[in-house]
């Protein structure tokens, strides 16, 4: 009988959401009007609009009778948490949105205004439409029309609305999980064409600092081919620049190995990739952990840096892998007679770039809940894995349970971003279902 009676407030929810239909459209224009660029990526940062987008996400949940809380990590970035407390003995459920965008990059390649929110055919176009402003719409939509339609949940129901998520979630997710927000299952609303992504790869930012020895470059010959003595004796330099070429074309090895011995049904082959991504040499090493002097080449330099973005697999844990990448590096140096004694170091969490992996089983209460709810919609559920990160680590990293599920579109961080209306309307549908199913409802 119960499950009777949630199929038929289920329905009325439904109705609803097809009744909020030009409201939730509406409320996702509005969003994409603001101009809520990430300011790390701003030349004048203090023009970013996420303060204002944040006031407007404000008064609309307060109108709703949530209980909110709001605070800012840094200035001008403020953070929401909107909470409908359940009646009690029933699972709590997180949804997590950022309203940070990226830039739009050159206006040429757009067709439409990044700001203008234009509906053509069924799409909204605009920057933020579909990473992730109608993902938020979505589970705001559906946490109204379930209040609408009176009904109780057991579960508490938590909106987390934040800042910050396009440059790592330091001022955003981060600091709302630091600050002890935490549900039994989180649904992160960033677009995914309705899939569900149960599983996320881990990434590390890593740099490896190799050193050489400093000398004229006049001498290089006599480092390179066999001289007489008198000019042999000149020639003591150690050029890092070439170890560290050294280095990456083995690594080139180490990283195919590591795609062909591991895998995860939910990911790609070879997404455990390790992409050299930033190369520095010259010669004196700094406090700052960079080269002195980058201006010389009539110098021998004797430090290399390397940057690599470090990936890994939903399944593997932080300290495997560092343990496996510090002794590839060591067996690496043995080859190399100069390295041998002159180890090179491996400094991890560099710019605090770390996304914990996560691996939600497909038999999980809340991967079934949202199964359910798809299935309500005459939606066959399809399970994936993320390629890129999310928010959705930071809460896997405090032991929480997230999954991934939002709307379709296309353009993200490119031109002519958009969402695809009616994908926001079943969004919001499948949301209220799995909230009904896994938060529960009260008599
Ligand atoms: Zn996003």
């Amino acid at each position: 009988m119960i499950r009777m009676k949630h199929l038929d407030l289920e329905s009325r929810v439904h109705q609803r959401l097809d009744a909020m239909r030009a409201d939730i459209i509406g409320l996702t224009q509005a969003m994409v009007a603001f101009k809520s660029i990430n300011p790390r990526f701003m030349s004048n940062p203090d023009a970013s609009e996420e303060s204002q987008i944040q006031d407007h996400l404000e008064a609309k949940l307060k109108s709703l009778g949530l209980h909110l809380t709001r605070w800012e990590k840094e200035a001008l970035r403020p953070n929401l948490v909107a909470a409908l407390p359940g009646s009690s003995g029933g699972r709590s459920l997180a949804f997590n949105g950022h309203i940070d965008v990226v830039p739009i990059g050159d206006l040429e390649g757009w067709d439409y205004d990044p700001w203008g929110s234009d509906i053509v055919a069924g799409k909204l176009y605009g920057r933020g439409a579909v990473d992730m402003k109608a993902g938020i719409a979505a589970f705001i939509a559906a946490t109204e029309a379930i209040i609408a339609s009176d009904i109780t949940l057991k579960g508490d129901l938590q909106l987390h609305i934040v800042v910050d998520e396009e440059a790592g979630g330091f001022a955003g997710t981060r600091d709302l999980i630091a600050r002890g927000f935490r549900a039994d299952g989180v649904i992160v609303a960033e677009p995914t064409s309705g899939r569900v992504e149960a599983a996320e790869g881990g990434l590390s930012w890593v740099r490896v600092t190799i050193r050489g020895r400093a000398a004229h470059a006049g001498w290089r010959f006599a480092q390179i081919y066999p001289q007489a003595e008198a000019e042999a004796q000149n020639a003591d330099g150690v050029n890092a620049i070439e170890k560290g070429v050294k280095f990456v074309g083995a690594l080139r090895e180490f990283e195919r190995e590591w795609a062909l011995s591991r895998h995860h049904p939910l990911m790609p082959p070879g997404i455990t990739t390790i992409n050299p991504g930033v190369i520095v040499g010259g010669v004196g090493l700094g406090e700052d952990g960079m080269p002195r002097v980058t201006s010389n080449p009539a110098m021998i330099p004797d430090v290399c840096i390397i940057d690599f973005d470090f990936k890994y697999l939903p399944t593997e844990t932080f300290d495997e892998v560092r343990e496996e990448f510090e002794a590839f590096v060591s067996a690496f140096a043995r080859t190399d007679p100069w390295l041998r004694e002159h180890s090179p170091t491996v400094q991890w969490h560099l710019a605090n770039i770390d996304f914990p992996p996560f691996s939600t089983p497909s038999d999980h209460p809340l991967v079934a809940a949202i199964r359910m709810a798809q299935q309500s919609q005459g939606i066959e559920t399809v399970l994936s894995g993320k390629r890129a990160v999310t928010d959705a680590a930071f809460y896997a990293g405090a032991g929480m349970t997230p999954i991934i599920l939002g709307p379709a579109g296309e353009g993200l961080h490119g031109d002519n971003e958009f969402v695809d209306l009616d994908s926001l309307i079943e969004t919001a549908k499948v949301f209220a279902g799995a909230i009904l199913r896994w938060c529960g409802i009260a008599e």
